[in-house]
């Protein structure tokens, strides 16, 4: 039945209708009539988002979406649903397009470089310290996407003492108010794990029995559904380089480090406590591009060819991420 029909139907039926009935017969006629967006002029912008500008979406955030977040909605049903209801406050995993397209030349990415000058995290089986792995990485990665156009790409460099720091990146990157935020890490295993060995006349530690990246989300973060999104886009490029993911993350042995595998063809895994990923505003993810306890996997990471697929992998991911048709036809 066509709209106006279905009116001037229910119009016959209203005639005769005490006033306060009126109302009830109002509000019957706005939920069974179809919802068309060039007719629903009434309607605010809730529902016009924009495809190009992430920020927009960042503003469409409502209070609580984390918990929300966590369910894949059904967004075109359950938006017709809303609308019909009238004007509410929607979770963005409603509000938003699956996959927004953002413009390189605005999009604010935040490489984090994982640790500190002061606290410098895993120790490598050569004693070098994984801050010295991650800055290298993250300043390559920055130097790609730069040259990708990315130009608001931001480097983190952070200071202070391990948890302290913590709270202060996440505040720097909060103040940034970036669109994306990377923080960049390279593995290393629990200590009961660590075998001794000496290396150029100095003691060390290492573990060969584990290699690989892992790339890990919060499901706490604000913007849970778009930090799994982009985790998907990076994990896809590290097997897509030919690497392979750290599997022990799903295993017993981990003890506490042990997390949920989210998709166990590329390698993400929830990690929902860390501070980085569920108090940052903006969709966060981290990966651990590979390890540097194994011996021969540091070899590797401290190459420049290593480097250099990592870097590429993840610039092609935030391409991908910008605009999916990157994935399918190259540089447009
Ligand atoms: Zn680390």
């Amino acid at each position: 039945m066509r709209r106006c029909e279905l009116i001037r139907v229910l119009g016959g039926i209203v005639v005769g209708l005490r006033p306060h009935r009126l109302l009830v017969v109002a509000i019957a006629v706005f939920a069974l009539l179809p919802i068309e967006t060039g007719n629903a002029g009434w309607l605010p912008d809730l529902f016009k988002i924009s495809s190009k500008h992430p920020k927009s979406q960042k503003r469409a955030k409502s209070a609580k979406p984390a918990r929300l977040a966590r369910h894949r909605a059904p967004s075109k049903p359950r938006a017709t649903r809303l609308a019909a209801l009238g004007p509410v406050a929607l979770p963005p995993s409603v509000s938003k397009p699956a996959a927004g397209k953002c413009d390189p030349a605005t999009f604010r990415i935040v490489l984090d470089v994982g640790h500190t000058a002061e606290s410098e995290g895993a120790i490598s089986a050569r004693n070098v310290a994984e801050f010295a792995f991650n800055l290298r990485l993250a300043r390559l990665i920055e130097e790609k996407l730069k040259a990708e156009g990315f130009a608001e790409t931001r480097l983190l460099l952070t200071e202070g003492k391990a948890r302290p720091s913590l709270f202060r990146r996440v505040a720097s990157a909060n103040n940034l108010r970036a669109d994306l935020l990377l923080s960049i890490h390279h593995d290393s295993v629990p200590n009961k794990m660590l075998e001794d060995w000496e290396f150029e006349g100095r003691k060390g530690h290492f573990s060969d029995r584990f290699s690989g990246y892992s790339v890990f989300v919060s499901r706490e973060n604000p913007d849970f559904e778009t930090s799994l999104r982009f985790a998907e886009l990076v994990a896809g490029e590290m097997k897509a380089q030919g690497l392979r993911y750290a599997e022990q993350y799903s295993q017993a042995i981990m003890g506490r480090d042990q997390h949920p595998l989210l998709n166990k063809e590329t390698g993400v895994y929830s990690y929902d406590e860390l501070i980085v990923l569920r108090k940052t505003a903006m969709p966060a993810v981290l990966l651990e591009a590979g390890s540097i306890i194994n011996r021969d996997e540091e070899l590797k990471m401290g190459s420049p060819e290593r480097r250099n697929s990592i870097a590429g992998g993840v610039a092609s991911a935030v391409k991908e991420f910008c605009d999916p048709r990157w994935a399918l036809f190259g540089p447009l």
